[in-house]
């Protein structure tokens, strides 16, 4: 039922919110919110990706943005009702700016802003051509020597980067990069996208052969094209692959294989940068305004140098480069390392028949796959959040407007409530010597993986292993290498015929450092965590992922990835931005990042 009491008291509550903004009154629009009261935007007013915290920044943004943004028509969102949740009053609202339409989720708690996300949907005047305004395809009457589909692409794929430059060039064709491209293309931005591999989907094809999806599909979408409904709940990798490729050619992508930016480099004057290109043998010169990296959060291996690594007789790889467990039936095998990739790969090798043992260092974050499902992600990424309402869009949405300054309080309970449920599972893990934990303060994966994008396992069964001693446990640091195994710090040897050091990834901006060089990687700063000041998230307090799809220190340069969830939902505010300074329309950055730390 349509509650219209409800509905009345919220347009009213947002009629009077747009009249103080309209009139620049912010100290009557600062009125309106909480003490404790939370902002996102997500470009709309900011042109950056920024959550306020509290009256006084609220009003700080509103001084320095509200003449430009000129917001207005603040109103329900069609179609959607408020609904209240215990004494808080949620409701889906639409606004816009001088330049844009904007769509949003506001909370209220007595009759005052809680939490209010705006997000920017389009540009004024560049909409996508969707809807009423499909393309029409086909040319219908005549003309002489008219172009056909196939040919019009041809003559764009053999001129763009050539003939004519594009507007921006991104590095990187994995998930992230392609979701990107899809959307700057409906933009109609001039794109290409760089990948080093033979094919799209190449850089999940090459994980270790036993990997699929950790994430449920319904959390997975790319842009524009779902997963068909009798998609599997969890893709193996070679089926995701095969999905970016056919994705990449239907959404006319500009995607150059077998190509690796060598170099790039920025001409302040000419405002543009300078990409080198190996493609295929062939050296290129692109010149963009802007370069976006996509070259993956997990991409660029953390591989331990440990001593003595050059006396060891047998194989040796990161996890990365593991190519799965054929090869090592009967092998003394150890697996450095104890969060995800390491419990893969050592399950996959002991369904190998390899004698195998995981190397504990620290405490892990483990979660039992269908608890995870059920309790953590159910409500907003499930079929029956599906047969709810709750459409992708909505639940990213819904998501994005808990802010990051908050989140970890309303997961704790999620925890608490996994642990209860999953009680002997962590009991026999204790026994079995597995180091646990739950995240600084209890709060779990999802805040490990915002803080520090690592630490934990998501249990697909190789933790019964560890309970069973069917995958040996050893704890501590690795001293050495020697010739036949490793030696740990407490005397104890481990004999190997593999070594595979499942030890992670380093910070996006080392790629900067490698491609740009180290002075604009210093300049940008470390990417990702939130400065929550938990283990290998140091503080001060950012409020959102460093240097993630939002302006950095470095003009022209971008940061584009994470998992598939954010990869879709966030590439919409980069494209707008790129969009918005392809047009030339003004984009005053609000409260841009500053750079507390290198890597
Ligand atoms: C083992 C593992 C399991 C994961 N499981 C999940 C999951 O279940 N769900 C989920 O959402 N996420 C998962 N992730 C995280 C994330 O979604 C993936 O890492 C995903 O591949 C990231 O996509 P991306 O496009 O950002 O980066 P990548 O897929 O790493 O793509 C980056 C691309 O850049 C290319 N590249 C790099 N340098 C250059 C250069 N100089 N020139 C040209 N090309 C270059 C690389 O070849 C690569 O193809 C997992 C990650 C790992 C490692």
């Amino acid at each position: 039922m349509f509650d219209t009491t409800l509905s009345e008291a919220v347009e009213t509550f947002l009629e009077s919110f747009g009249k103080a903004l309209e009139e620049g009154d912010i100290e009557r629009a600062t009125g309106m919110f909480q003490d404790q009261c939370y902002w996102r935007d997500l470009v709309s007013f900011t042109w950056n990706i920024k959550t306020l915290e509290g009256k006084e920044q609220v009003a700080d943004m509103l001084r320095q943005q509200l003449a430009a943004t000129r917001p207005g028509g603040w109103k329900l969102a069609s179609g959607e009702a408020p609904w209240d949740e215990d004494g808080v009053i949620n409701a889906w609202i639409e606004f816009e700016t001088e330049v844009a339409r904007g769509y949003g989720l506001l909370r209220l708690k007595d009759g005052k802003i809680w939490t209010l996300l705006t997000t920017m949907v389009e540009l004024k005047g560049h909409e996508e051509p969707k809807g009423f305004a499909r393309p029409l395809g086909a040319k219908h009457g005549v003309g002489k020597n008219r172009e056909t589909w196939r040919e019009e692409r041809e003559r764009e794929e053999a001129e763009l980067g050539y003939k004519t430059q594009p507007y921006c060039v991104i590095v990187g064709g994995g998930q992230g990069g392609i979701g990107l491209a899809a959307r700057l293309r409906q933009l109609s931005v001039p794109t290409i996208v760089l990948e080093k591999n033979e094919r799209p989907g190449d850089s999940w094809r090459k994980r270790y052969k036993s990997l699929c999806l950790h994430d449920p599909v319904w959390y997975d979408h790319l842009p524009y094209i779902k997963f068909p409904e009798t998609w599997p709940v969890f893709s193996p990798k070679d089926k995701i692959g095969d999905w970016l490729e056919f994705y990449t050619k239907v959404m006319e992508l500009n995607y150059w294989t077998r190509s690796t930016c060598k170099s790039a480099s920025y001409d302040e004057e000419r405002k543009e940068w300078r990409v080198v290109v190996d493609r295929d043998g062939e050296e290129v010169i692109l010149r963009p305004r802007q370069l976006v990296l996509a070259t993956g959060m997990s991409g660029k291996p953390n591989i331990p140098d440990f001593p003595g690594k050059e006396r060891f007789r047998g194989e040796q790889h990161h996890s990365s480069q593991h190519p799965g467990p054929d090869a090592y039936s009967g092998k003394k095998c150890v697996v450095v390392g104890s969060n995800n990739s390491a419990h893969d790969i050592a399950a996959a090798l002991w369904e190998k028949d390899a004698e195998v043992t995981m190397v504990q260092r620290s405490s892990t974050h483990v979660v039992r796959s269908d608890t995870l499902m059920e309790i953590g992600l159910g409500a907003l990424y499930s079929e029956e959040a599906v047969r709810n309402g709750i459409t992708t869009e909505k639940a990213d949405l819904i998501f994005a407007s808990i802010p990051y300054a908050i989140l970890h309080e309303l997961q704790i309970p999620l925890y608490e409530k996994m642990k209860e449920r999953d009680k002997d599972f962590y009991e026999g893990l204790e026994r079995a010597g597995f180091l646990l934990d739950w995240g600084d303060d209890g709060s779990g994966l999802f805040m490990k993986y915002l803080r520090r994008g690592s630490g934990y396992y998501i249990d697909v069964g190789a933790s019964q292993l560890v309970i069973d001693g069917e995958i040996k446990l050893a704890r501590g640091q690795v001293k050495e290498i020697v010739e036949d195994g490793l030696i740990l710090e407490d005397g104890t040897k481990l004999e190997a015929d593999l070594i595979v050091y499942a030890t992670g990834y380093n910070s996006m901006n080392g790629w900067a450092a490698d491609l740009i060089g180290q002075e604009v990687a210093d300049k940008v700063g470390k990417c990702w965590g939130l400065g929550s000041n938990t283990t290998k998230d140091p503080g001060p307090w950012e409020g959102e992922l460093r240097n993630m799809w939002k302006p950095t220190q470095q003009e022209g340069l971008w940061f584009h990835g994470g998992n598939l969830h954010q990869s879709r939902h966030y590439s919409q505010f980069l494209a707008l931005q790129l969009k918005a300074r392809q047009e030339g329309i003004p984009t005053p950055v609000y409260g841009l990042q500053e750079v507390h730390h290198l890597a």
